[in-house]
């Protein structure tokens, strides 16, 4: 039972109890996480389609649990979400990811971008330009170096402010890019307004994109539109060669998935990438 202020309590069900107890527990342990360095970052090359030549690596984030071993991201970033940690954690992964960029550079890859996930609670944390503009003076990452993905609600929603904030972080060289594109509500009016540089197509529309009629319709309109706003087109989840070839094919412009590479650790995706040129 929890008591009110005015005296009242009320009656919680065990299970929700027990839901709520774990869910702290989990938030105390996460905290405990970023400060013990339990976190770390793997790389998904992404590859120009024409040639195949990687043209940037997407960074995503590893719980290390001491006991657990590895967790994925969809068991941890929610909870980030909703109790601010994320932006905390999205602050860590910002300059980890600066700092192999460098690192990309120093092995003979300087053209190889790093793509970051950012929260909608990081973008709107009001810190995010600031701490871009600082990383990328320390960093010393030439433009294009370092690459944002926001989802469709970041930029959709929030319209003036965020375009005013997109705007300021392309001033700095980060490239834009709108991620999960077509899961969530993007107008076609405010999409000509975003000053974004590429989009993903989700994987929900890139699987079975050679066998489903729908999906290639999808994946075509989406390519088609993004090009005639300038918006270079990448494809998420590419698991099959016949996705990759329908995707050449039809002029998509980059690609990232298993078939190609699955994400790794820095070490090993710099090993499957070869000698830099
Ligand atoms: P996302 O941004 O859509 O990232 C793509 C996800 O698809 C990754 O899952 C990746 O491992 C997976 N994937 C890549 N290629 C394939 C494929 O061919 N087939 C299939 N089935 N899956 C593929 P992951 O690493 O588990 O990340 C899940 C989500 O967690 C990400 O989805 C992203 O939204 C979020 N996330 C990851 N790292 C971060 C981070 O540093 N910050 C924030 N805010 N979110 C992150
Ligand atoms: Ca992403
Ligand atoms: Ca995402
Ligand atoms: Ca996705």
């Amino acid at each position: 039972a929890k008591r009110l202020g005015d005296g009242q309590t009320v009656e919680f069900s065990p299970v929700f109890e027990a839901v709520m107890r774990e869910r702290l527990d989990l938030v105390a342990r996460l905290q405990e996480a970023i400060s013990r360095s339990e976190f770390e970052l793997f790389f998904q090359p992404q590859f120009r389609a024409t040639d195949r030549r990687p043209i940037g690596v997407e960074a995503l984030i590893r719980w290390r649990h001491p006991e657990r071993g590895l967790i994925p991201p969809a068991v941890f970033i929610a909870i980030c979400e909703d109790s601010g940690l994320i932006v905390p954690l999205g602050r860590w992964v910002l300059r980890e990811a600066c700092r192999f960029q460098q690192r990309m550079a120093a092995a003979g890859w300087p053209q190889v971008s790093v793509a970051v996930n950012v929260s909608a609670l990081q973008f709107q944390s009001g810190h995010l330009v600031e701490d871009v503009r600082l990383l990328v003076a320390e960093y010393g990452l030439p433009p294009g170096a370092l690459e944002l993905e926001l989802t469709e609600s970041i930029v959709m929603e929030n319209s003036d402010a965020a375009i005013t904030t997109l705007q300021r972080l392309r001033d700095l060289g980060i490239v834009l890019s709108i991620d999960d594109f077509g899961t969530g509500y993007s107008s076609m009016s405010y999409l000509r307004r975003l000053p974004v540089d590429k989009l993903k197509i989700d994987r929900e529309f890139v699987n079975h994109v050679d066998q489903d009629e729908k999906n290639a319709a999808i994946c075509e309109s989406i390519i088609a539109m993004a090009h005639r706003f300038g918006m270079k087109v990448v494809a998420e989840g590419v698991e099959t060669l016949e996705q990759l070839e329908w995707l050449r094919k039809h002029q998509c412009d980059a690609l990232q998935g298993y078939v190609l590479a699955r994400p790794m650790p820095f070490d090993d995706m710099l090993a499957a990438l070869g000698p830099g040129k």
